[in-house]
């Protein structure tokens, strides 16, 4: 048996080679092999120089992908699985907020389970601000009402699974991705386990407010076509009231004519109507240029060196 540990990197000069001790610490005494599959996502510190002494050093299995670019937590996801050969595959981020220790044990559940197929750590406790844990609450239960895909609240990318799921997950080529959706997607049966994110090793977290956002509208697009039926029925639901108002306003001109033209109501209507089609413009936006940016058929990633301990 082998495994394999996919570690996408992203500006992680300083948190490298701490991991990678750990990781031979973790599992030198463990029966099974286990291979490190490094993706460097375009860092623009020394990233690259570190792996590649890690690599030259081959104090274990090592394998680095350098992408051309900054592409993103998920290509580098989808790169680090294409490029790993073990029999259980794991998701790991670089900065040790996710111990290599549980990655063990999640090991074990899947020896001593075989009817599970992924073991998926969720954070029990986070430790953020109120407002950011309030606001991802929201999300769950939003994506949850709009998508078929059951999402398991507080779910993390930190997961340890089996060879099938991931050729899977390997099969789903699209541009726009959302491991969490995309995991749920495929099936098979999921163990979840608690753990709580330890503070980061080195260096800042890559997450800002606004690239949250901008993943939560990525998820609900990507899972489900559902904004475009509320988009449907807003515009119905305005249809019928406009329909409504007008008869109101004909009876009103008829039996008691209709002296000063109502300002107000007209600036309102303007604007309110103005902003609703923006809305569902929009709404209709959203997978338009999804639609261009798939049939471009572009690589989901671009891998300029691959440093293979095999080679
Ligand atoms: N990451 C990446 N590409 C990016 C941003 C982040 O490969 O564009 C990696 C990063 O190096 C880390 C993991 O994704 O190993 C998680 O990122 P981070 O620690 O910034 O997120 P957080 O733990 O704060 O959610
Ligand atoms: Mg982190």
């Amino acid at each position: 048996m082998k495994l394999s540990l996919v570690v996408p990197c992203y500006n992680e000069a300083e948190n490298v080679a701490e991991f990678q001790k750990t990781v031979i610490q973790t599992f030198e005494n463990e029966a099974y092999e286990y291979e490190i599959v490094f993706v460097d996502d375009g860092s623009s510190d020394a990233t690259y120089c570190n792996l590649k002494k890690i690599y030259e050093a081959q104090k274990c299995p090592v394998k680095v992908v350098v992408f051309s670019r900054n592409f993103g937590k998920e290509s580098a996801i989808y790169a680090g699985i294409q490029n790993a050969s073990g029999d259980y595959i794991s998701l790991i981020d670089a900065d040790l907020q996710q111990r290599p220790e549980l990655v063990r044990d999640m090991v074990k559940i899947l020896d001593e389970n075989p009817d599970y197929d992924v073991v998926a750590a969720y954070q029990e406790h986070r430790n953020e601000s109120k407002v950011l844990s309030a606001c991802k609450k929201v999300f769950y239960s939003v994506i949850n009402r709009l998508t078929n895909t059951e999402l398991k609240a507080d779910a993390s990318d930190f997961r340890t699974f089996r060879r099938n799921v991931a050729e899977s997950i390997l099969h789903l080529g699209e541009f726009h991705r959302f491991s969490k959706g995309l995991f749920s997607w495929v099936g098979y049966n999921t163990c979840f386990i608690p753990y709580t994110a330890c503070a980061r090793e080195k260096g800042v977290s890559k997450w800002s407010f606004f690239k949250l956002v901008n993943y939560a509208i990525e998820g609900i697009v990507g899972f489900s076509t559902k904004p475009l039926r509320i988009a449907t029925l807003f515009g119905t639901l305005t249809g019928v009231a406009a329909l409504v108002y007008l008869l109101v306003v004909f009876i009103q001109k008829l039996v008691i004519g209709i002296d000063v033209p109502g300002y107000a109501t007209l600036i309102i209507l303007i604007l309110f109507l103005g902003a609703a089609q923006l809305f569902c413009i929009g709404i209709i936006g959203e997978y338009v240029g999804r639609i261009f940016e798939q049939s471009k058929e572009r690589p989901i990633y671009i891998a300029k060196e691959i440093l293979d301990y095999r080679k």
